[in-house]
């Protein structure tokens, strides 16, 4: 389970995220949806903690950590949060110098301190999983958006983290290759893995969504199952907002 409490995100005298409460089951994928600037990829970096929260408290499995004003987070801190968690960005971010199976290595090799066998075995394993293994030596500017975004993935899954976090992990794809990664994130939901994802692209979160998060100038408006909240949503605010995607 994590958990997300009260959360708030101020930069300077600017609330960009207020009071965010959110459980996210193990085995489940929450989308969060909503206008540009409302807090989405904020919130994706606070999970993780690449932003501290000015307030609240997150857990992630066994770790806890509460955020309030002026109290600094310890590194160690940071990285017992960090290590449960994978994150995939918009624009793939592979490194441009190793070719797809070192960088699925790379991090079980250099912060975990993985054999490189053992790094090697698992990178196989999961460069299969996203159709990746005949690309396995191919350098990432050789490969299409798709095929980077589908490394990023094996890559972000390689230490096993508790919840996979996507941030718009296809909107700079065309649709044929975005249809790709779509396919790649609703396999691993299907096996259970535990997604957040903030996204624009509603085929993605209807079809693999479980649940579906409606964040608007930093304040969630509207939570619900993907059926209810896209088919039926309650708020106005939503009911417009979903109306314009179609
Ligand atoms: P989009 O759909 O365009 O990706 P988003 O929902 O992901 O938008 P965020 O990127 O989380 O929105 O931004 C939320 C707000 O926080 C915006 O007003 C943005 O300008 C502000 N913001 C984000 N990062 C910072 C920062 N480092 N310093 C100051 N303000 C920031
Ligand atoms: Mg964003």
């Amino acid at each position: 389970m994590i958990e997300l409490s009260h959360i708030e995100k101020r930069f300077g005298d600017n609330v960009i995220l207020r009071d965010i409460s959110l459980l996210i089951p193990e085995g489940t994928v929450t989308a969060l949806v909503g206008p540009s600037g409302g807090g989405k990829s904020t919130l994706l970096r606070c999970i993780n903690l690449l932003e501290i929260p000015t307030a609240g408290m997150i857990r992630i499995g066994e770790e806890t950590t509460t955020f309030q004003p002026g109290k600094k987070i310890g590194w160690q801190d940071i990285q017992k949060i960090r290590r449960q968690t994978g994150m995939v960005f918009q624009n793939f971010q592979l490194f441009p110098h190793q070719t797809a199976i070192e960088n699925v290595m790379e991090g079980l090799v250099t912060v975990l301190r993985w054999p490189a066998e053992r790094a090697r075995d698992r990178a196989v394993e999961l460069l299969t999983k996203v159709g990746m293994a005949h690309k396995m030596d191919a350098w990432p500017s050789t490969l299409s958006g798709g095929q980077q975004q589908r490394v990023a993935i094996a890559r972000a899954l390689a230490p096993s983290p508790r919840v996979l976090l996507c941030d718009e992990p296809t909107s700079a794809l065309d649709p044929e290759l975005a249809a790709e990664v779509v396919d790649v994130l609703g396999r691993l939901a299907n096996e259970g893995t535990t997604m957040v994802m903030a996204t624009h692209d509603l085929r993605l979160a209807s079809k693999i969504a479980t649940s579906v998060v409606f964040l608007e100038a930093g304040n969630i408006v509207e939570t619900g199952p993907s059926r209810t909240l896209f088919g039926a949503p309650t708020q106005e605010r939503t009911k417009q907002f979903i109306s314009t995607l179609n």
